[in-house]
C-alpha cells in the first residue's frame, strides 16, 4: 500500500488561495469533490445552483493544476466513497472546512464523523467564515468575528505532492433533471470573476450602492454580486473583508472630490459582510431553523402548505395579478438572482398575504437564488415572515413597492410583457382597466384585506401570554449584540417599530 494518504475534502470552499484545509496538509495528498445525487435531490437544490458550482469546480480544477495537484471528483455517498478509498488506499486525516448547510448536509456530516471515528481516521475541520461551531453564548461574538476576520491570509501551498489517481470527469447535472428550470441569464462562475466583481465595485461600480441597492432596475448593477461566489467559496470571506477594509482605508485618506466610491457605500458594504456570518451562525447554532420557527408561537401559527397549493404556484411562477411583485419573481427566475428588498417582499408577501408556510415558500426561493446559502436564507425567510419573535415583521404592499421602486413601470414592462402596452399607471394597476388584459391574472388576492387580516394575526399572536419571555429567549440565543449591526435587536428594532407602524398604516391606507 502506499503512504498513508491526507485527503483534502472540498466542499463549498472552491478555491486555492485561502484554504485553511489545504494548507494544513503536508504528506501526500488527494484534493477530492463528492457529487452527492441525494443532496441534489433535496427540495432546496436545483440545477442553476448544480451549474454554478460546477464552473467554480472546472476553475477549481485548473488552480489545482496550477499548483501540481489534480482535482478528484467522485460520485455518489460520501461514507461509501471514503471508506472504499481507506481501504484502497490508507487514509491519515481528513482535512476540510466546517460547513453550516442544510440538515441534510449537517446529517452526512455526522455520518462521515461516526465512520471517521471507526476508522481512526483524525477529520480536522477549520473555519471559513466568522462562524463559530460549539458558540456557548453570543456575547463577544463580533470580537471573535473580526479575530477570524482579521487573521493573515494562506497562500496557495506549493510542493504538495498527490498519488496516482485517476481524476474523474465533471458530468454536466448530477441527477437527470428532465426540465430546463427558466434560468437565461447566468453569472459568470469562477475566482477570477469573484475578484473582479469585487474590484469594479471598489473601483467605481459600488459609487452609488447605498440608494441603488432598493430598486430591482439599478440593484443588479450597484450591488456586490458577490453572493454565489461567497456560497461556493470561490472567494474566501476573510479576503473579501481584508480588501473592503483595506479600500476603506485607502478612500478615507483620499479628498472626497477624488473617492472612486464614498466611503459610506465601502462601509455598508463591510456591514453585510458582517451579517453574512452574523445569519449564518443562527442556523450554526440551531441547524432546525430550517424546518422549524424560531419562536413557538412562530411554530404554532404556522399551516402545512402542499407543493400543488394554487397560489404558492401562482406566486412561484410570478402569477398574482400583482404586476410588480410579478416582475420580480419572473427576473429572479430568469436571472437567478434579485436584490435584497425584493426578496424580502416576496417573502412576506408569500407568508403574510397568502398566508402560505414559509417552509413551502422559501424552498421555492432557494431553488431560484444561485447564491443559496442556507445559513442566511432560512433565518431570512422566517424574519421576513414573522417567525423568529425578535423582529418586528415587516408587510410590503407590492404596489407601493413597485410605485417607490419602478415609478415609471419600466421593469414591469420587461418582465411582464403582456402589461407593456399599457400607460405606467395601469400596469401598476391593471385591475383598474375596464376589461382585464389578456392573458394576465386578475389579483390572486385583494392585498389591502389581506395585509389588514395578516395585521390582526400577527398582533394577536405577540399579545399572547409568554410571547415576550420567549422572544427575550431567541434574542438570548440569537440577536445581535452591535447595535450598529442589529437587524434583530429587540431595543433597536422597538424604535423603529413606531416608525415602521406609522409608515405601514400609511401604506395600508393607500386603499388599492
Ligand atoms: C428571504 C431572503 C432570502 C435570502 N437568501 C439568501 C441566500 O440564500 N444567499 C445569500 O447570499 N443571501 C440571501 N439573502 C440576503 C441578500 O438578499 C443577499 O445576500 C444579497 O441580495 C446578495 O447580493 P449581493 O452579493 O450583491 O449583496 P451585497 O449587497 O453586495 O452584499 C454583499 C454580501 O453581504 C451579504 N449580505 C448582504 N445582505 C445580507 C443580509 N441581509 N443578510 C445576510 N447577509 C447579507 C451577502 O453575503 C452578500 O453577498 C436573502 C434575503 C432574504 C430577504
Amino acid at each position: 500500500m502506499e503512504s498513508m494518504l491526507e485527503v483534502v475534502w472540498f466542499k463549498r470552499d472552491l478555491r486555492v488561495a485561502d484554504h485553511a484545509a489545504l494548507a494544513a496538509v503536508r504528506g501526500p495528498v488527494l484534493p477530492l469533490y463528492i457529487i452527492e445525487p441525494e443532496y441534489w435531490r433535496g427540495a432546496d437544490a436545483s440545477p442553476r445552483q448544480w451549474r454554478f458550482l460546477r464552473g467554480a469546480l472546472t476553475d477549481l480544477r485548473a488552480q489545482l493544476a496550477a499548483i501540481g495537484l489534480p482535482l478528484v471528483v467522485r460520485k455518489g455517498d460520501a461514507v461509501t466513497l471514503l471508506a472504499r478509498l481507506h481501504a484502497e488506499r490508507g487514509i491519515r486525516a481528513l482535512h476540510s472546512h466546517e460547513e453550516t448547510g442544510n440538515l441534510w448536509t449537517y446529517a452526512r456530516d455526522r455520518a462521515v464523523a461516526r465512520f471517521c471515528r471507526e476508522a481512526g481516521i483524525a477529520w480536522h475541520e477549520a473555519p471559513q467564515f466568522g462562524v463559530v461551531r460549539r458558540l456557548a453564548s453570543r456575547d463577544g461574538w463580533a470580537r471573535r468575528w473580526a479575530g477570524l476576520m482579521g487573521a493573515p491570509r494562506l497562500a496557495a501551498p506549493q510542493g504538495l505532492r498527490a498519488p496516482e489517481v485517476i481524476e474523474g470527469a465533471l458530468p454536466a447535472e448530477p441527477l437527470d433533471w428532465a426540465a430546463a428550470d427558466g434560468l437565461v441569464e447566468a453569472q459568470p462562475p469562477g475566482r477570477a470573476e469573484g475578484l473582479a466583481l469585487l474590484d469594479s465595485f471598489l473601483a467605481g461600480r459600488g459609487a452609488d450602492y447605498r440608494r441603488g441597492m432598493s430598486s430591482p432596475l439599478s440593484a443588479a448593477g450597484a450591488c456586490s454580486r458577490l453572493s454565489p461566489h461567497l456560497a461556493v467559496g470561490s472567494v474566501s470571506m476573510r479576503e473579501v473583508v481584508q480588501r473592503v477594509q483595506g479600500a476603506a482605508r485607502e478612500i478615507a485618506a483620499l479628498p472626497p472630490g477624488l473617492r472612486p466610491i464614498p466611503l459610506g457605500a465601502v462601509q455598508s458594504l463591510s456591514s453585510r459582510l458582517h451579517w453574512h456570518c452574523h445569519f449564518i451562525q443562527k442556523l450554526e447554532s440551531e441547524p432546525e431553523l430550517e424546518r422549524q420557527a424560531a419562536h413557538p408561537a412562530g411554530e404554532a401559527a404556522r399551516r402545512p402548505t402542499s407543493p400543488d397549493d394554487p397560489k404558492l404556484l401562482a406566486w412561484g411562477e410570478g402569477r398574482t395579478g400583482y404586476p410588480f411583485l410579478d416582475a420580480c419573481m419572473r427576473s429572479l427566475i430568469a436571472t437567478g438572482w434579485i436584490n435584497f428588498r425584493m426578496r424580502a417582499m416576496l417573502q412576506s408577501f408569500a407568508s403574510h398575504h397568502l398566508g402560505l408556510d414559509w417552509a413551502a415558500s422559501g424552498a421555492r426561493l432557494a431553488r431560484l437564488f444561485v447564491d443559496y446559502e442556507p445559513g442566511i436564507h432560512w433565518p431570512q425567510v422566517q424574519m421576513q415572515s414573522g417567525a423568529t419573535g425578535i423582529n418586528t415583521p415587516r408587510l410590503y404592499n407590492p404596489v407601493k413597492q413597485g410605485l417607490d421602486q419602478d415609478p415609471e413601470a419600466v421593469f414591469i414592462a420587461r418582465w411582464v410583457p403582456e402589461l407593456a402596452h399599457l400607460p405606467a399607471g395601469l400596469r401598476h394597476m391593471p385591475w383598474r382597466l375596464d376589461a382585464p388584459p389578456p392573458g394576465y391574472p386578475a389579483p390572486v388576492v385583494e392585498q389591502a384585506a389581506a395585509l389588514r387580516a395578516a395585521r390582526e394575526r400577527i398582533s394577536a399572536i405577540r399579545a399572547a401570554s409568554g410571547f415576550e419571555a420567549e422572544a427575550r429567549r431567541v434574542f438570548q440565543k440569537h440577536g445581535s449584540r452591535q447595535r450598529r449591526f442589529a437587524q434583530d435587536d429587540p431595543m433597536a428594532e422597538r424604535a423603529r417599530a413606531a416608525a415602521r407602524e406609522a409608515k405601514a398604516r400609511r401604506q395600508m391606507s393607500l386603499g388599492f
